[in-house]
């Protein structure tokens, strides 16, 4: 698939073959710790679209007539195809977006392979409920509460062609949970990643071509949110949409559909609150905190701990602990098997994240450390003398940093940087970490530091977030329900609620009292 040049060009995979966009037209794809252009993708528009649409509609009979346990072995055998290739798909993904082989080798490829095999294990226990309407003595049938009464019963249907609109952030990780849910439960799908980072997916796309899924079952169309996004929400063959991306870009997207009334799941942003409190474990709140924002995708992550409550009281050795440990952190090139932490994705978002950390110091936020960028980043954490590629100068690294401040109205504590850039806010006392917590439109995520299990169960119960960690965060498995509160989301995924997301409803009501006796 190479060009002239020695770019890499990946194509649409629609209709089970490889196509560039009809248009001819092409997307650059940036190696982000060089700065340098590495790759193609289609630049493709609503008339991609609808071919990846109308393929999906072509598949969709058989596919929802398959037996589900036929389902399950192709999925399990995708499972086996990806954990084949595991190597290759995430050295792609380090390259095109920056995210570490510790987090795509050691977790999202092995882990997506998992989540599939969990999603076919899923596939042949869709059920439903029965609801006896008992007859009343003496009224005639047909009405309600005929004298034989009736017989209902749920059954739980694929949608038809799910679109699946995935952001930048760990590509294939989302890819593989997503497409595996939609096709255990009977979709077909097209998928709309993100044109700054799709490289991954659509290479793992020839792992379909080996396995002798149906052409159309799975498709994959590249290109921009107002161009290929929005063909796809608007299409009309296009029955359930599932986006994860940003809260803004989200509710342009469920107002979009709902003109159509589609049926929307939504995965957004957050501004978790990280609590750590006085009588907690202090070291395992330092890894845990660097963890939810730094070595973690390098804060861009929509779970990350961007917001650390200390408790006054430790405030001091605390922020000096995760300085010593943030210290240590290595940044530098994400396909080098002892990076801890690499750039940020593409040009854009390093300066948003830039801009942020400017925002910060305008509002009158201090530093407690970090806050170089670029090249200056780079050193972070690497042993003294040791030398850098100088191929990695033009990238886009941010080094681990934390901000302080005593205002949670400030931007920097209401907006998502999505970058490694924390902001320390102290409390006083519980009730008050709880307010500071909860003082958000976000609530996805929330993380809490404590030795009593008392207050861990008032933790529990008082954050408004979908999920809340005690001791340890940013952990997530498919087994799991994982979905936003307030204005981070609508909808689970993962576990057997997140199935759920897939299938719609229908409710059969069978009158008694009309057939042969
Ligand atoms: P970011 O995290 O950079 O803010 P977005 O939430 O905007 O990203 O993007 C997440 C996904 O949504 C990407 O695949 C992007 O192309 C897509 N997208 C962006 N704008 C739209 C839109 N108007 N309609 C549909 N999809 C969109």
């Amino acid at each position: 698939m190479s060009t002239p040049s020695a770019l890499t060009d990946y194509c649409n995979f629609i209709a089970g073959e490889f196509r560039p966009a009809r248009s001819g037209e092409w997307l650059e794809s940036v190696d982000p710790s060089t700065g340098r252009v590495w790759a193609r993708v289609p630049a493709s528009d609503a008339t991609d679209i609808d071919d990846a649409v109308t393929a999906a509609r072509h598949a969709f009979p058989d596919w929802r007539a398959t037996p589900p346990l036929r389902r399950a072995a192709l999925l399990r055998r995708w499972a086996d195809a990806v954990l084949a290739r595991s190597g290759e798909l995430a050295a792609v993904e380090s390259r095109d977006n920056g995210r570490v082989l510790k987090e795509t080798q050691g977790g999202d490829v092995p882990g997506g392979a998992m989540n599939i095999q969990y999603n076919a294990s899923l596939a042949d226990k869709v059920t439903g409920d029965t609801i006896h309407l008992g007859g009343v003595p003496g009224s005639p049938p047909g009405g309600a509460g005929g004298a034989a009464g009736s017989v209902n019963f749920t059954v739980y249907e694929p949608y038809g062609v799910a679109g699946i609109i995935i952001p930048w952030n760990a590509p294939l990780a989302m890819f593989f949970a997503k497409v595996s849910g939609a096709l255990a439960a009977g979709n077909t799908v097209v998928v709309k990643p993100a044109e700054q980072a799709c490289c991954s997916i659509l290479a793992a796309c020839e792992l379909f071509t080996s396995l002798d899924l149906p052409p159309g079952l799975v498709n994959v169309v590249s290109g921009t949110g107002p161009s290929a996004g929005e063909a796809l929400v608007d299409h009309p063959g296009v029955t359930k949409l599932d986006f994860t991306g940003s809260t803004a870009t989200g509710r342009r997207v469920i107002q979009r559909a709902s003109a159509n009334l589609k049926n929307v799941s939504l995965e957004l942003g957050g501004k978790s609150p990280n609590i750590v409190f006085d009588e907690a474990d202090l070291d395992a709140a330092v890894t845990g905190v660097a963890g939810g924002i730094y070595t973690g995708g390098a804060g861009q992550s929509c779970v990350a701990g961007s917001r650390v409550l200390i408790q006054d009281t430790v405030f001091d050795t605390f922020t000096d602990r995760l300085r010593a440990h943030a210290a240590a952190i290595r940044l530098g090139d994400p396909r080098d098997p002892a990076t801890d932490m690499g750039p940020i994705a593409f040009a854009g978002q390093f300066d948003k994240v830039r801009g942020y950390l400017e925002l910060g110091l305008r509002e009158g936020a201090k530093v407690l450390f970090g806050g170089r960028t670029g090249a200056d980043a780079l050193h972070a954490g690497a042993p003294p003398g040791t030398a850098t590629d100088p191929a990695l100068a033009g990238g886009y690294w941010v080094e681990p940093t934390l901000l302080t401040t005593t205002d949670n109205g400030l931007r920097i504590c209401q907006e998502e940087i999505f970058g490694p850039v924390a902001v320390a806010i102290p409390f006083a006392t519980e009730e008050e970490a709880y307010a500071i917590a909860n003082d958000t439109d976000y609530g996805l995520a929330a993380g809490a530091w404590t030795r009593s299990l008392d207050r861990a169960h008032r933790a529990i119960a008082a954050l408004q977030a979908g999920t809340v960690w005690i001791n340890t965060y940013r952990r997530l498995h498919w087994a799991v329900p994982f979905g936003g509160h307030k204005q981070s989301g609508n909808a689970p995924s993962n576990g057997v609620r997140g199935l759920g997301e897939w299938l719609t409803l229908k409710a059969a009501w069978v009158e008694l009292g009309h057939g042969d006796s």
